[in-house]
């Protein structure tokens, strides 16, 4: 297929190449010169904007950190929306607001683009092996236009309903790693400081219900103090945010995700927003004077 591709970042620039890998012809554009030239040596021509960039193509997708860095790509000048032809498909795999999603779309639809919000789940290393899962929001006609691009980024992509549910189905995600992070934390804080050896508790629940793809992933990180980012704190932050936000415009109340949320904003003022977000625990470890990991000797 005619891809346009519109961010090239940790994410974007694994899934360019690995569209290109399937054959799909693609042009290329990011605000970072460097990145636009390592997709270009894997095989994409380069695009001057945004709009250039969808110019001509049956898709164009975009990926890009958060909402307002949509609605600067698609709907500012020279963006997206400006090059794509009526009767194309803009298909937006950041993670951001349901309700940006949906003014995207309704700005698109009065140009006669269609419209999808298609965020990903997996991180960096499913986007290098294509096996990311893929939660769509938009028409039945243009997920199945989108279906081979899909197939060529993700091992899983469902329809959950219309514009918009893509991304709450991703909001959703996110609640639930996140509290689920913050829960572990503690408890392993409290069994550390209890004298007990973090690793020896880890693998006495992992079997039982407390075990969970998160504890599996992210304990033994804690336990090697390795808070190398897969997932930053900031960007955590800022879907919790995201999450709050259309919580609250439907008078929904999420006191878990409030909390966390605040301790995630509290820890990039304290300078660890860039750790991954297994990090959470040296918040409760401060608070405990104690740190989380083997026991000397
Ligand atoms: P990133 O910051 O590495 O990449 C974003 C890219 O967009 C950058 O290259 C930036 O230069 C470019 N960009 C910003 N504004 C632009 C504009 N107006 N026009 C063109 N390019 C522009 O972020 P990422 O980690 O690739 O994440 C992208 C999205 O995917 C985010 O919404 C993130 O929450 C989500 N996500 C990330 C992960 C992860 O593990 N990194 C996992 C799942 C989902």
């Amino acid at each position: 297929m005619k891809v346009g591709f519109v961010g090239l970042g940790i994410m974007g620039k694994p899934m360019a190449k690995n569209l290109l890998k399937d054959g799909h012809e693609l042009r290329v554009f990011d605000i970072v010169p460097e990145s636009v030239k390592e997709v270009v040596a894997a095989g994409a021509a380069a695009a001057q904007s945004a709009a250039d960039a969808a110019a001509g193509q049956e898709v164009t997708i975009t990926m890009l950190p958060d909402g307002p860095d949509v609605e600067a790509a698609v709907l500012g000048p020279k963006g997206v929306l400006e090059g794509a032809a009526a009767g194309s498909a803009i298909v937006d795999m950041s993670s951001i607001s349901p309700l940006v999603a949906q003014k995207v779309g309704k700005a698109c639809a009065a140009k006669g683009v269609h419209f999808m919000d298609a965020p990903v789940s997996g991180g960096e290393p499913k986007a290098i092996d294509g096996t990311l899962a893929i939660m769509a929001g938009g028409t039945k006609e243009v997920f199945d236009r989108a279906a081979p691009l899909f197939h060529s980024m993700g091992s899983s992509a469902i329809l959950t309903g219309p514009v918009g549910a893509g991304n709450v189905t991703k909001l959703a995600n996110q609640i639930m790693v996140a509290c689920n992070i913050a829960a572990m934390g503690e408890a392993l804080v409290l069994a550390t400081k209890a004298g007990l050896d973090p690793e020896v508790v880890f693998d006495a629940v992992k079997g039982g219900l407390a075990g969970s793809t998160v504890l599996n992933a992210k304990a033994p990180m804690v336990i090697a103090r390795n808070f190398k980012p897969g997932f930053r704190i900031r960007l955590h932050q800022k879907d919790l945010r995201n999450a709050l936000l259309a919580a609250e415009s439907m008078k929904v109340s999420l006191p878990l995700t409030s909390m966390v949320q605040q301790m995630l904003m509290s820890l990039m003022n304290n300078g660890r927003g860039d750790y991954d977000h297994s990090g959470i625990v040296t918040m409760i470890e401060d608070m405990a004077q104690v740190e989380v990991r083997k026991p000397k000797g």
